[in-house]
Protein backbone atom coordinates (compact mmCIF):
# COMPACT_ATOMS: atom_id res chain seq x y z
CA UNK A 1 0.00 0.00 0.00
CA UNK A 2 1.12 3.46 -0.56
CA UNK A 3 0.42 5.47 2.31
CA UNK A 4 0.53 9.54 3.16
CA UNK A 5 1.31 10.38 6.48
CA UNK A 6 0.23 13.69 7.42
CA UNK A 7 1.64 15.08 10.93
CA UNK A 8 -0.67 18.21 11.55
CA UNK A 9 0.72 21.82 11.57
CA UNK A 10 4.34 22.57 11.73
CA UNK A 11 6.75 26.15 11.25
CA UNK A 12 5.04 28.98 12.70
CA UNK A 13 1.70 27.14 13.23
CA UNK A 14 2.81 24.99 16.40
CA UNK A 15 -0.87 23.62 17.01
CA UNK A 16 -1.98 23.30 20.04
CA UNK A 17 0.27 24.11 22.98
CA UNK A 18 0.27 22.59 26.09
CA UNK A 19 2.49 22.73 29.39
CA UNK A 20 5.19 19.75 30.35
CA UNK A 21 7.86 20.22 32.92
CA UNK A 22 7.29 23.80 32.86
CA UNK A 23 7.95 23.86 29.23
CA UNK A 24 5.78 24.80 25.95
CA UNK A 25 4.86 20.97 24.44
CA UNK A 26 3.74 22.08 20.79
CA UNK A 27 1.27 19.15 18.96
CA UNK A 28 3.57 19.92 15.69
CA UNK A 29 6.44 18.39 17.52
CA UNK A 30 4.30 15.52 18.79
CA UNK A 31 2.94 15.15 15.29
CA UNK A 32 6.06 14.32 13.64
CA UNK A 33 7.39 12.39 16.03
CA UNK A 34 4.45 9.98 15.97
CA UNK A 35 4.68 10.32 12.15
CA UNK A 36 8.82 9.36 11.72
CA UNK A 37 7.48 6.31 13.95
CA UNK A 38 5.14 5.47 11.49
CA UNK A 39 6.59 5.17 8.64
CA UNK A 40 9.31 3.55 9.88
CA UNK A 41 7.02 0.36 10.98
CA UNK A 42 5.01 0.97 7.84
CA UNK A 43 8.30 0.63 5.77
CA UNK A 44 9.75 -1.90 7.81
CA UNK A 45 6.56 -4.24 6.78
CA UNK A 46 6.94 -3.45 3.25
CA UNK A 47 4.64 -0.33 2.51
CA UNK A 48 5.31 2.62 1.07
CA UNK A 49 5.60 5.82 2.90
CA UNK A 50 5.11 9.48 1.77
CA UNK A 51 5.29 12.35 4.56
CA UNK A 52 3.26 15.63 3.85
CA UNK A 53 6.57 16.99 6.17
CA UNK A 54 9.62 15.73 7.61
CA UNK A 55 10.83 18.53 9.04
CA UNK A 56 9.42 21.74 10.99
CA UNK A 57 8.17 23.40 8.66
CA UNK A 58 4.96 25.81 7.14
CA UNK A 59 2.56 23.44 5.16
CA UNK A 60 -0.64 24.56 3.94
CA UNK A 61 -4.08 22.38 4.27
CA UNK A 62 -4.08 22.63 0.24
CA UNK A 63 -0.57 21.32 -0.08
CA UNK A 64 -0.89 18.40 2.05
CA UNK A 65 -3.93 16.97 -0.22
CA UNK A 66 -2.08 18.26 -3.26
CA UNK A 67 0.63 16.23 -2.23
CA UNK A 68 -1.47 12.73 -1.54
CA UNK A 69 -3.45 13.35 -4.13
CA UNK A 70 -0.43 13.54 -6.77
CA UNK A 71 1.33 10.77 -5.03
CA UNK A 72 -1.62 8.67 -5.63
CA UNK A 73 -1.82 7.65 -2.06
CA UNK A 74 -4.04 4.16 -1.12
CA UNK A 75 -4.25 6.09 2.34
CA UNK A 76 -4.66 9.43 4.36
CA UNK A 77 -3.68 9.14 7.49
CA UNK A 78 -3.57 12.90 9.50
CA UNK A 79 -2.20 12.91 12.90
CA UNK A 80 -2.95 15.67 15.45
CA UNK A 81 -3.02 16.41 19.12
CA UNK A 82 -6.24 17.90 20.73
CA UNK A 83 -7.02 20.86 22.52
CA UNK A 84 -9.68 21.58 24.52
CA UNK A 85 -11.01 24.81 27.30
CA UNK A 86 -11.23 22.51 29.76
CA UNK A 87 -8.23 20.95 30.99
CA UNK A 88 -9.82 17.62 32.38
CA UNK A 89 -11.14 16.99 28.66
CA UNK A 90 -9.24 13.66 27.63
CA UNK A 91 -9.70 11.11 25.19
CA UNK A 92 -8.60 9.34 21.78
CA UNK A 93 -10.73 9.97 18.49
CA UNK A 94 -10.77 9.29 14.60
CA UNK A 95 -11.68 11.69 12.11
CA UNK A 96 -13.30 10.53 8.85
CA UNK A 97 -15.63 12.82 5.99
CA UNK A 98 -19.36 12.62 7.09
CA UNK A 99 -20.43 9.15 5.37
CA UNK A 100 -17.15 7.74 3.60
CA UNK A 101 -17.71 4.38 4.14
CA UNK A 102 -14.08 4.23 2.70
CA UNK A 103 -12.69 6.47 5.87
CA UNK A 104 -14.71 4.15 8.00
CA UNK A 105 -13.19 0.91 7.40
CA UNK A 106 -10.07 2.61 8.21
CA UNK A 107 -11.00 4.39 11.51
CA UNK A 108 -13.13 1.63 13.28
CA UNK A 109 -9.99 -0.36 13.12
CA UNK A 110 -7.42 2.29 14.04
CA UNK A 111 -9.74 3.77 16.76
CA UNK A 112 -10.12 0.09 18.26
CA UNK A 113 -6.58 -0.57 18.15
CA UNK A 114 -5.64 2.79 19.79
CA UNK A 115 -7.88 2.08 22.45
CA UNK A 116 -6.72 -1.57 23.11
CA UNK A 117 -3.33 -0.37 23.23
CA UNK A 118 -4.28 2.13 25.81
CA UNK A 119 -7.20 0.77 27.50
CA UNK A 120 -7.05 3.47 30.35
CA UNK A 121 -7.97 6.68 27.69
CA UNK A 122 -11.12 7.25 26.85
CA UNK A 123 -12.70 6.24 23.48
CA UNK A 124 -14.24 9.48 21.98
CA UNK A 125 -14.99 7.21 18.92
CA UNK A 126 -14.86 7.70 15.43
CA UNK A 127 -16.43 11.32 14.52
CA UNK A 128 -17.33 12.81 11.27
CA UNK A 129 -16.65 16.27 9.79
CA UNK A 130 -15.68 18.15 6.92
CA UNK A 131 -12.11 19.20 7.51
CA UNK A 132 -9.99 20.28 4.05
CA UNK A 133 -7.64 17.34 4.53
CA UNK A 134 -10.63 14.67 4.54
CA UNK A 135 -12.61 16.47 1.92
CA UNK A 136 -9.46 17.09 -0.84
CA UNK A 137 -8.04 14.09 -0.72
CA UNK A 138 -8.93 11.59 -3.73
CA UNK A 139 -8.34 8.46 -1.08
CA UNK A 140 -9.50 6.64 1.95
CA UNK A 141 -8.85 9.88 4.85
CA UNK A 142 -8.42 9.23 8.61
CA UNK A 143 -7.20 11.75 10.82
CA UNK A 144 -6.37 10.79 14.51
CA UNK A 145 -6.59 12.72 17.13
CA UNK A 146 -4.30 11.00 19.52
CA UNK A 147 -4.90 12.51 23.21
CA UNK A 148 -5.40 16.26 24.76
CA UNK A 149 -2.37 18.21 25.01
CA UNK A 150 -4.07 20.73 26.86
CA UNK A 151 -5.07 18.42 30.06
CA UNK A 152 -1.42 18.69 32.07
CA UNK A 153 -1.60 14.73 32.47
CA UNK A 154 -2.37 14.19 28.84
CA UNK A 155 0.52 15.84 27.58
CA UNK A 156 3.12 14.21 29.82
CA UNK A 157 1.91 11.05 28.22
CA UNK A 158 2.29 12.54 24.79
CA UNK A 159 5.60 13.97 25.51
CA UNK A 160 7.14 10.39 25.97
CA UNK A 161 8.98 8.61 23.36
CA UNK A 162 7.76 5.51 24.19
CA UNK A 163 3.94 6.66 24.05
CA UNK A 164 4.65 8.28 20.91
CA UNK A 165 5.84 4.69 19.25
CA UNK A 166 2.92 2.76 20.84
CA UNK A 167 0.49 5.30 19.19
CA UNK A 168 2.61 4.28 15.66
CA UNK A 169 2.12 0.76 16.53
CA UNK A 170 -1.44 0.87 16.98
CA UNK A 171 -2.06 3.21 13.75
CA UNK A 172 -0.26 0.21 12.02
CA UNK A 173 -1.84 -2.06 13.22
CA UNK A 174 -5.21 -0.62 12.46
CA UNK A 175 -4.39 -0.04 9.26
CA UNK A 176 -3.07 -3.99 8.43
CA UNK A 177 -6.43 -5.02 9.76
CA UNK A 178 -8.61 -2.48 7.68
ZN1 LIG B 1 -4.15 19.83 15.10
Amino acid sequence: MKICIDPGHGGNDPGAVGRCDDNDLCEHDITLQICLHLEGILLQSGHLTYLTRRIDRNLSLPARSQFANRYQADLFVSIHCNAAYQAAAAGIETWIHPFSSVGRKYADPIQASLIAAFPDHKDRGVKEANFHVLRETAMPAVLVETEFISNPEQAVFLSKDENQRKIAQAIMEGILRA
